[in-house]
């Protein structure tokens, strides 16, 4: 038997269901805050990712999956989206039209990382950025959505982790700070990080190794290094957090995996999801529209990881699972090929109808409705041909009613339809 690969998995009926619901609910949370859906392609060059998101970043070096197309040429399977979104935007030139651009968009990132619980090599993500603005007020209104949509979710004990990672004013200052510091510690640091210190000393900050964690509680902050006006920034993504009631707290370790974050981040957590405790992460990216070859506009967004919400949104998903209508058993050949026309029309009609195709006897196709959940049974057989009306059962009620053959697709849709109300 051939099994599916390490890290990926299946979706299953009755499950995908509850995947269904959030990403309906999400897509029209987000269009009532005026955002549009965009698609975007699943594969890219390798090189739009290793200059967005750094090259000295755990997903370039070490998670993507990358390979030479049949030309040669270097293709990635994305690991996040919003370097082709950013792609799009410049590519379409959208700037041109009005710089002001809100996006949302669903699918699948690939990232080759240990798999466990919460964490897979293919996982779904719902990405979110807006472009042209520069105001903290719209990274305030992004987290507002964030919370507002877990909550409406039904996630439980949610947190919101901001924090500022200054500008490129302010963040060399910082660099210096924590490299004299990465320096002084090193021979405590992972080899991993002795490399990153010098090359990208942030990216520190991120690393998961747990010795690495606990010498980095010591670090300087960099709230302690930023210039007047991401300290005003930061103050005022604060200040309307409050306002609009989002508990929030300052996490002055909070660095994203990405190198093209700038000022505000931010990741809500939380803790029904145990070691992978982050849902959704984000912040504001203001030098990366240039950097991939558009004019110096500003951007944010956020991305949720879509697994990791499934398993915990406490959406009752059970009542979304579709369960037949109608069960027709038919006796006979001439009744089965009748059977075939209805069960193409109810199909039609927006009801969902089954029927058995080996001409097995009533009882065990009765047996069959009811394993399959059937609300209805509609029999036929020579006689009732014969007599131009079929039985239609309710299978909870018992209650039978006899039907017209002629009409029996739009009486029995009818009838369905009335009872449902
Ligand atoms: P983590 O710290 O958990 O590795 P990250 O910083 O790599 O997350 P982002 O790149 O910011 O994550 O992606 C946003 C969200 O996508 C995360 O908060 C998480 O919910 C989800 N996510 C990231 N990697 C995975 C994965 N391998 N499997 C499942 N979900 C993931
Ligand atoms: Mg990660």
């Amino acid at each position: 038997m051939i099994q599916l690969i390490r890290g990926f998995k299946d979706i299953l009926p009755g499950e995908v269901e509850r995947w269904q619901q959030i990403e309906k609910i999400a897509a029209s949370r987000f269009e009532d805050f005026g955002f549009k859906e965009i698609r975007i392609p699943m594969m890219e060059r390798t090189e739009l990712f290793a200059r967005s998101i750094g090259e000295d970043t755990d997903i370039v070096e070490k998670e993507m999956y990358t390979f030479p197309d049949r030309k040669g040429d270097l293709i990635t399977l994305r690991p996040e989206a919003t370097a082709s979104v950013v792609r799009s935007y410049v590519q379409h030139k959208m700037f041109a039209k009005d710089p002001v651009q809100k996006f949302y968009t669903i699918g699948p990132m690939f990232r080759r990382e240990r798999p466990q619980k919460g964490r897979y090599r293919q996982f779904y993500q719902i990405n979110v950025e807006v472009f042209g603005v520069a105001s903290p007020l719209i990274d305030v209104q992004l987290i507002f959505m964030l919370v507002t949509l877990f909550t409406r979710l039904a996630v439980a004990d949610l947190k919101a982790h901001i924090n500022s990672l200054g500008c490129p004013a302010c963040r060399p200052n910082y660099r210096a700070a924590l490299s004299k510091f990465l320096a002084a510690i090193s021979n405590k640091l992972c080899s991993d990080c002795r490399r990153r210190r010098r090359r990208n000393p942030l990216r520190v900050l991120d690393c998961k190794v747990p010795s690495c964690r606990e010498v980095l509680a010591e670090a300087p902050s960099i709230i302690d290094y930023l210039c007047d006006y991401c300290q005003e920034d930061f103050a005022k993504v604060q200040e309307f957090l409050k306002k609009l009631q989002i508990p929030f707290l300052v996490d002055k370790r909070l660095v994203r995996g990405l190198d093209y974050y700038t000022r505000t981040t931010f990741e809500i957590q939380t803790g029904s999801l145990g070691a992978q405790s982050a849902v959704a992460g984000g912040g504001r990216y203001d030098g990366l529209v240039k950097m991939l070859g558009g004019p110096d506009l500003p951007a944010t967004g956020f991305a949720i990881g879509l697994d990791r919400l499934a398993e915990v949104a406490e959406i009752r998903h059970s009542e979304f699972i579709r369960m037949p209508d109608l069960f027709v058993a038919a006796l006979g050949e001439q009744s089965q090929d009748k059977a075939f026309e209805w069960i193409c029309q109810f199909g039609r009609q927006g009801l969902v109808a089954e029927m058995d195709f080996e001409d097995r006897s009533l009882k065990s196709q009765m047996k069959r409705a009811d394993k399959i959940g059937a609300t209805h049974v509609l029999i036929v057989g020579d006689q009732e041909l014969q007599e131009g009306a079929v039985i239609l059962r309710n299978m909870l009620t018992k209650e039978q009613t006899l039907i017209p053959i002629k009409e029996v697709v739009d009486r029995v849709k009818t009838y369905i339809k009335r009872e449902a109300q």
